[in-house]
């Protein structure tokens, strides 16, 4: 199954989308991990990235195409993936159509009041990826690899602002433009983790 994951910074994608990965069997594939990673690695596109992610702004649309595409062309991919990030504009989703057929857009609705309490607590661990709410976790250390957790350049209150901003302006219009093809579905989530991700299970199986 080919996966779309829309939703705002915080609504929940990074942490569904590893929960789908290891049920599912398929990959997850976080552009802003790719480019989290490029970055570290000094990488053309990491340097190319890194002042845009900084702003919080998005990275321009033919790197992150660039990107995708050649990461799709991999191996794990042919049984289906999990695209947690991407697209996140209109001319990128359109780009994709001439290289992946997706099957689905699952569109994670969450209330803003709960993403900005949610975006501020967030921490990230710098061995894995796996992300955890402070508020929830009473370590400093991932559960799971023993990584350190940090947060975010990006998490910080004023580029939150702009990135829900940027996710009003360019993101959003994806929800009708799937809607329009017929591949939306939406999870809207209210509750714990576990209710969460059945909510996203059964939307697996429907379309709005
Ligand atoms: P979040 O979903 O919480 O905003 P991500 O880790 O998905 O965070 O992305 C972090 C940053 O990486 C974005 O603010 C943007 O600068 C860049 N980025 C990730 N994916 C894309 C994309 N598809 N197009 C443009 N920029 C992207
Ligand atoms: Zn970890």
């Amino acid at each position: 199954m080919k996966i779309v994951f829309l939703g705002a910074p915080g609504a929940g994608k990074g942490t569904h989308a590893q929960q789908l990965m290891k049920e599912l069997g398929i990959p997850q594939i976080s552009t802003g991990d790719m480019f989290r990673r490029a970055i570290r690695e000094e990488t053309p596109t990491g340097l190319q990235a890194k002042s845009y992610m900084d702003k919080g702004e998005l990275v321009p649309d033919e790197v992150v195409i660039a990107m995708v595409k050649e990461r799709l062309a991999e191996d794990d991919c042919k049984n289906g993936y999990i695209l947690d990030g991407f697209p996140r504009t209109v001319a990128q989703a359109e780009a994709m159509e001439e290289f992946a057929t997706i099957d689905l857009a699952l569109n994670i609705d969450v209330p803003a009041e709960l993403i900005i309490s949610r975006l501020s607590s967030r921490r990230m661990c710098a061995g894995c990826g796996a992300t955890y709410n402070i508020t929830l976790h009473n370590s400093d250390k991932c559960s799971t690899c023993g990584g350190e957790l940090y947060q975010r350049d990006d998490d910080k209150p004023e580029t939150i602002r702009k990135r829900l901003d940027v996710y009003e302006e360019k993101t959003a219009p994806l929800v009708a433009y799937y809607r329009e093809k017929g591949l939306l579905s939406t999870a809207t989530l209210l509750g714990t983790i576990e209710e969460n991700n059945e909510v996203v299970r059964a939307a697996l199986n429907k379309k709005d």
